[in-house]
């Protein structure tokens, strides 16, 4: 195990279990509203309340914050348990969901209005909005403020029999309209909206708003540390109102704790944005493998190892920062140099021909499946006359530096032969057919005489009668720059024309037989995936998941 890397809410944690503040395991979770897929960005919140959990012997709730009835699905509910499972973390039996708590927070809301702590506001929106004031002006206070507990309660009580329509009447908690502080001044805490639950269906038809819904549900679970992104640093005066004001029903006040959300160059993490993607048709889907959302991710090949090792190597701050993409992606080589096992694949085949290699002959080279880990052995890989090599492999004329095939030059064939290059054999469109060379025998890999000729150059190399050839998709950034739509452009015109490359490569014929989201590295050429979704049996489709080195270090 690695050592944990303090930061500063385990530092706050540290002190907290020290002056044992909690009487209570450290308790954390995670809050998503199911409106959405998640992204790369809720992975560091999942990595970071689900880590603090582990690692102080405590838990994380898995909660899903569904107060707005138009927007929540059972689809997304259903694909936000799949990506947390898939992140590697678990919340045994602490699966809660805010609506759950309906009944809780309207008691609650009574308890507001009898201590003359809410209100019934009936200004129409744009009176609401007029009356709350601007940053140099303190808002004015409602004409319906000094309404009695009695009759507010009648009100909240009739709106939520349904006696109103949508708008009519909101409930507001009462606070302060001059405060400096937005979120102070008489924030709605309760809405009409006759619509359909996901979960509720029509029993209710006044929902609670997120931040009166959000402290609550935290406090109703004995939430310790109630971990946010800095956006809601402004909100937090109102979290502890909510909660001190509600401290003689509910006595449990979970601390708020912020930290900077996770901005990476090279990709939008906005939903807005995200959905104009897919809708647009500008990607392939919510799981498109260059999509930021962690179905994409999955899809891509990037693994959950490697966003817990992201989040570790990122750390957690209180300063907005942008992380670069390449992080991310070396986190990914970093794990899946580790993890994945090693293949040959011909992405760009021309032939190479061994002239002194006898026609219908073949035989056996062994390959190790992973040089790090030699307890997985070695496969065959059969070799004969014609093989299948990269084209870039082959120059005609070498530039400084190139130590592969060229006329005169030797280079290995990995786990094979030393090869001498004879030339290359062109057709009328000066298109090479083939490059030919000759074959040193005392030199197989493996064999005595392996080191007898020295050589510079070490390709790979498919036995052309024994390859088969597969879809294979090279994916790269979506976005062609680091900060897409950056000075007002349109983020759309800044997208990678070369994100997406379907090509027809050659592959060990063995890898025809692999089930879905194996990951491999396929040797000088990167890691792959055998795709989750479009590979039938017998017939793989492999997606790119990140090049060997950085392509795209400036
Ligand atoms: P929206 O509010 O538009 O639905 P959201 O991204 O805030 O979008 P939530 O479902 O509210 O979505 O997010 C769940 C949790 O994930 C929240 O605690 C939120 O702070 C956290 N989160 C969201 N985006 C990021 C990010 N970029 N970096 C770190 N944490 C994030
Ligand atoms: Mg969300
Ligand atoms: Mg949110």
């Amino acid at each position: 195990e690695k050592p944990v890397i303090s930061n500063f809410i385990r530092n706050i944690i540290d002190d907290d279990i020290a002056s044992n503040k909690w009487n209570h395991p450290v308790t954390t979770r995670f809050p998503p509203e199911p409106n959405g897929y998640l992204h790369y960005g809720h992975a560091k919140s999942i990595c970071l309340n689900f880590g603090l959990a582990r690692d102080y012997g405590g838990a994380c709730h898995l909660r899903f914050d569904d107060t707005n009835p138009e927007k929540e699905e059972q689809e997304y509910v259903d694909s936000i348990i799949d990506a947390v499972r898939w992140l590697g973390f678990d919340w045994g039996d602490n699966k809660f969901f805010a609506s759950d708590y309906f009944d809780k927070l309207y008691a609650y809301a009574e308890f507001l209005i009898e201590h003359s702590l809410a209100y019934v506001d009936s200004q129409d929106a744009a009176a609401m909005r007029e009356n709350r004031g601007t940053h140099l002006v303190p808002g004015t206070n409602s004409p319906y403020r000094e309404r009695t507990p009695a009759e507010n309660l009648d009100l909240f009580r009739r709106m939520k029999a349904g006696e109103f329509a949508d708008g009519a009447h909101v409930l507001r908690a009462k606070i302060d309209m001059a405060s400096p502080n937005f979120n102070l001044r008489d924030p709605v805490i309760y809405r009409i909206r006759h619509a359909e639950h996901h979960r509720t269906g029509n029993t209710w038809c006044i929902y609670p708003l997120y931040d009166y819904t959000h402290c609550i549900s935290d406090a109703i679970e004995h939430i310790t540390h109630s971990v946010c992104t800095l956006e809601f640093e402004d909100h937090r005066p109102l979290y502890d109102w909510v909660l001190d004001k509600l401290q003689p029903v509910i006595g449990w006040h979970p601390q708020q704790i912020e930290f900077a959300r996770l901005n990476l160059t090279y990709v939008v993490l906005s939903k807005r944005k995200l959905i104009s993607l897919v809708e647009g048709g500008h990607v392939d889907g919510w799981d498109d493998p260059r999509l930021p959302t962690l179905v994409g991710a999955r899809r891509r090949g990037f693994t959950a190892a490697g966003f817990r090792l992201f989040t570790d190597r990122i750390g957690v701050s209180k300063g907005d920062s942008w992380i670069d993409m390449s992080v991310l992606e070396d986190c990914m080589r970093e794990d899946l140099n580790q993890a994945a096992e090693r293949r040959i694949a011909v992405l760009d085949p021309i032939k190479l021909i061994i002239d002194n290699y006898a026609e219908n002959q073949s035989e056996v080279c062994y390959a190790p499946n992973h040089p790090l880990k030699p307890e997985l052995g070695k496969r065959e890989v059969p070799l004969s006359r014609e093989l299948w090599i990269e084209r870039d492999d082959y120059m005609e004329t070498p530039t400084k530096g190139y130590f592969r095939l060229f006329p005169g030059n030797k280079v290995r064939l990995r786990y094979g032969y030393v090869v001498e290059c004879t030339g290359a054999e062109y057709g009328t469109d000066g298109e090479i057919i083939a490059v030919h060379c000759q074959y040193l025998p005392e030199t197989k890999s493996g064999t005595a005489g392996a080191d007898s000729v020295k050589v510079k150059g070490n390709i790979h190399w498919l036995s052309a009668a024994h390859a088969s050839a597969v879809e294979v998709r090279l994916y790269d950034r979506l976005f062609a720059v680091p900060h897409p739509g950056a000075d007002d452009k349109d983020y759309l015109l800044d997208i990678n024309p070369l994100s997406k490359q379907v090509i027809s490569a050659y592959v060990e014929s063995a890898l025809l037989d692999m089930p879905a989201e194996q990951h491999f590295q396929f040797e000088r050429n990167g890691y792959f995936v055998s795709d989750r979704v479009d590979s039938v049996a017998g017939k793989p489709v492999f997606n790119r998941t990140v090049t060997l080195k950085d392509t795209w270090a400036a």
